[in-house]
């Protein structure tokens, strides 16, 4: 039986994207799935958004960075695909008829578009976390009064989505979200202090963007999802675990009160949830890596070294404090991360900028914004004024280094 679904890919030039556009072709040639693309959509890399129009011929393509339309256009010259430039182009691809959306572009800038496929009753494949922190309750919410569906695209989202029962959600005794601890598991604190944006971003068992790759080096890729996990299963701070498990083979686990605790397993390869997302509740057939257990030898689990990976405790008291703490968060996070990348911030300084912004931010009485009429207004508000305190946070840090 073949799959035929129209879709859009929010963020389709990215490493998320890419993978999703792979394993369309492989399902296509497989026979199990036909898809019709509607939109496409990137921020930056235009001649990789012109390659992928030229083979999926979406109607729509945007790029958000406005000073390449004219480069869009002229390589999309003749095809009789629409041309976009701008956060707006961007949103206005999420508001198109595609029964299926693909939400990864990275950062807040996904939670616009990604609200306007909810608004419609889209299906929408979830990968952009930080878009579920900044407006969680009210993304859901927005879904299943349209009568859509949010499926996690994280792989330990994706594991606990499997693996959880929804008859049986009320006798969970815990979430437990695995981690790989990133590159800098074995290294000390103090070696960590030097470490570059090269070396960051050299994740040992995932190809990713730079930023969650940068996350997963910290560890706030952990605490992001947490709070990921809280709004999708509904479950408070004090169910959710996190676990170190450096193969990345489980992905996640769900314990329930009778002592059983199921997990589930793949090898480290993100186009496995993505066809959960795609076809569930079938599943999709196509030629998935399969996992070689015995290739592993040893599955190995430790508790994660809170003191050296500061973020997953920041995390946990944003999501018990509420509010407007982890909008805060994120958006301090971003800035951090992005002028880590720049060379301007030390990489412990991106946990410092955090925890500092979060304490600003709370001594002037603004983590206790509550939600407005408008979902999207209430949390640009609360992003925008998070990322002047963050950005004067690492002038401060940049200048005492
Ligand atoms: P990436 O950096 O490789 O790609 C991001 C995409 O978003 C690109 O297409 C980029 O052009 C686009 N983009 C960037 N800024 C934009 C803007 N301001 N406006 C519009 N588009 C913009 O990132 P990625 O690794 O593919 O991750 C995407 C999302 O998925 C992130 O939220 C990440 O946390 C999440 N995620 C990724 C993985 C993974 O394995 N890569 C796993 C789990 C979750
Ligand atoms: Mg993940």
């Amino acid at each position: 039986m073949t799959l035929r679904r129209t879709v859009t890919l929010l963020g389709s030039t990215g490493s998320i994207g890419v993978s999703t556009l792979d394993l369309f072709e492989q399902a296509m040639a497989h026979g199990s799935a036909e898809v019709e693309v509607v939109a496409l959509t990137a921020g930056r890399n235009v001649n990789l958004l012109i390659e992928q129009c030229l083979k999926w011929r979406p109607q729509f393509a945007v790029i958000a960075d406005e000073s390449e339309l004219e480069v869009l256009r002229d390589g999309l010259g003749g095809t009789g695909i629409r041309c976009g430039a701008g956060a707006l182009a961007v949103v206005e691809a999420g508001a198109m008829d595609a029964q299926w959306v693909m939400s990864a572009i990275v950062g807040f800038a996904g939670l616009a578009p990604t609200l306007e496929a909810a608004r419609r009753g889209a299906i929408i494949a979830l990968a952009n976390k930080e878009s579920l922190v900044c407006a969680g309750p009210a993304l859901i919410e927005t879904a299943r009064q349209a009568g859509g569906t949010l499926i996690p695209v994280d792989s330990e989202h994706s594991a606990i989505f499997q693996v959880l029962h929804p008859d049986q959600e009320r006798r969970v005794s815990r979430l437990i979200l695995t981690a790989s601890g990133g590159p800098f598991r074995t290294w000390t604190r103090d070696a960590m202090a030097g470490v570059t944006p090269e070396q960051a971003v050299a994740h040992p068992n995932w190809s990713m963007g730079a930023k969650i790759s940068v996350d997963s080096a910290t560890m706030m890729n952990k605490g992001l999802e947490m709070i990921e996990a809280s709004y999708l299963f509904g479950m408070g701070p004090e169910m959710i675990d996190v676990v170190v498990h450096p193969q990345s083979v489980i992905h996640s686990l769900v314990e329930y009160q009778d002592g059983s605790t199921l997990a589930q397993l793949g090898p480290p390869d993100m186009r496995s949830p993505i066809a959960v997302a795609y076809a569930w509740p079938d599943r999709l057939p196509w030629p998935a890596p399969a996992l070689d257990l015995a290739a592993f030898g040893q599955l190995t689990f430790e508790a994660p070294d809170l003191e050296k990976f500061p973020a997953i405790a920041t995390a946990r008291a944003a999501l018990a404090h509420g509010g407007a703490a982890p909008t805060v968060m994120n958006a301090a996070n971003e800035v951090a991360v992005a002028a880590f990348l720049d060379r301007r911030l030390g990489f412990l300084d991106i946990a410092a900028t955090v925890d500092r912004t979060l304490d600003r931010m709370n001594s002037l009485g603004q983590l206790e914004t509550s939600a407005g009429d408008d979902i999207l207004e209430t949390a640009m508000m609360v992003d925008a004024s998070a990322r002047r305190v963050a950005t004067d946070v690492v002038a401060g840090l940049a200048r005492s280094s």
